[in-house]
């Protein structure tokens, strides 16, 4: 993937700062960090979509974010608390089109918030609920 710059990174071909590496994952601080600590665990393999990754390495991602979650909380840095964010697809907020889970240290007061679509103040009806269960629930494998 030329034109991918996960991948590029991945291959030594543009810079970043590496916290971690193995043989499925890398993990390197983001660009652009929401707090100072902010990391990305990424998997070496090309994937636009979290769907598209084997469970394998999707478990693997986790339990690398949970080391950096844990080395964050010990690293001097304010991490009183860890966001843990995937936006897989364009309209979930995805702008590198190559899965990346982020590690975000968090403080109280930091300034950083999750917005919440108007419909969120308003709980849904039962049967509502029940139906949207049953839509996921068909296509759960
Ligand atoms: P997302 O919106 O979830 O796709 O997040 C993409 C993240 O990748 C953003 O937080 C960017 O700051 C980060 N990013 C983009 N390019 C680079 C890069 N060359 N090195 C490190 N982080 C990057
Ligand atoms: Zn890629």
């Amino acid at each position: 993937m030329s034109d991918c710059i996960f991948c590029e990174i991945i291959a030594g071909l543009s810079p970043a700062n590496f916290i971690y590496q193995d043989g499925f994952c890398v993990v390197f601080m983001d660009i652009h960090p929401v707090n100072p600590g902010h990391a990305l665990v990424v998997p070496r393999q090309h994937a636009v979509l979290l769907p598209e990754l084997d469970t394998a390495t999707v478990g693997h991602l986790l339990k690398i974010a949970q080391q950096v979650d844990n080395a964050l909380r010990h690293s001097g840095l304010r991490s009183e608390g860890v966001n843990l964010f995937l936006a897989d697809g364009r309209s979930a907020g995805q702008d590198v089109m190559h899965v990346h889970l982020h590690v975000i240290p968090r403080f109280d007061g930091d300034g950083h918030h999750l917005r919440f679509s108007p419909s969120y103040h308003t709980p849904a009806s039962t049967s509502e609920l029940g139906q949207n269960a049953e839509m996921i629930r068909k296509q759960m494998k």
